[in-house]
């Protein structure tokens, strides 16, 4: 099924590449393992996906310990297979900062100056520099984290000053709408801040736009996402 599964979202990433004039090969699937089982997890590997993320970090902890007792381990640091990159989503409180810094390649919920500040002392204790994406809230909704388009890119240059911190672009979940179409106007504000961004500092590093999930990948593929983070369209039944 999972394989099934992949080989239609691979499909459906193709054709709104060929919509929108771009290159499928600009899009990475990203496998979101949250409440799955490890057996799961080793099946979307085994089908080929090279990105997996956690958006817990009691349950990625838990799948990390498992996967390791399977001789299967994914830490972003040291062991495990060189070839995976792992991926943290969720929202990340600042006392969780050293876990995500020895767990993941790409933390794409970075929403606070002072976050990514305990993310580069805890790089800097492993000899690391941790890869982050600032998460927008580009909807405004209350009950959603991430900074505002406004703030954006004042952060990014407090953010930049970080030596153990480097910046790879912009993540935003978008609301639930009833046709993804209108999903379209939150994926266009993120590329939009981006292109500003990259239009005032040509240096500005800002190559991943992480956006798109199961009901509105495809939008956010037209709108020009890098990374989609897909769940339910991988491990569920179609
Ligand atoms: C759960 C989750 C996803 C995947 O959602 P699906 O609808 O299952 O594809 C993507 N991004 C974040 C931040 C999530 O928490």
């Amino acid at each position: 099924m999972i394989k099934d599964n992949l080989e239609r979202i691979r499909d459906r990433v193709e054709a709104a590449c060929r919509r929108s004039g771009r290159s499928s090969g600009e899009v990475r699937i990203v496998a979101v393992a949250k409440n799955r089982t490890v057996q799961e997890i080793q099946a979307v590997i085994f089908a080929g996906i090279t990105d997996i993320a956690e958006n817990r970090m009691q349950e990625a902890l838990l799948h990390n310990r498992e996967l390791s007792e399977r001789g299967d381990g994914l830490r972003a640091t040291g062991q495990g297979r060189g070839t995976m990159t792992r991926h943290f989503i969720g929202h990340l409180q600042t006392n969780k900062a050293k876990d995500a810094v020895e767990l993941f390649d790409l933390i794409h919920s970075v929403d606070s100056v002072r976050l990514a500040q305990e993310l580069a002392v805890h790089a800097k204790r492993l000899g690391k520099v941790q890869d982050i994406l600032l998460q927008v809230n580009t909807s405004g909704e209350k009950q959603k984290f991430g900074v505002t388009a406004g703030e954006a890119e004042g952060m990014l240059a407090e953010i930049a000053q970080l030596r153990h911190v480097r910046t790879q672009g912009l993540m935003t979940i978008a609301p639930i709408v009833d046709d993804p179409g209108q999903a379209k106007m939150f994926f266009r504000v993120l590329r939009q801040l981006r292109d500003d961004v990259c239009g005032r500092r040509a240096d500005c590093g800002l190559s991943i736009l992480s956006m798109g999930m199961s009901d509105d990948f495809e939008a956010a593929v037209e709108e020009g996402a890098t990374m989609i983070r897909i769940g339910r369209a991988i491990f569920e039944e179609a």
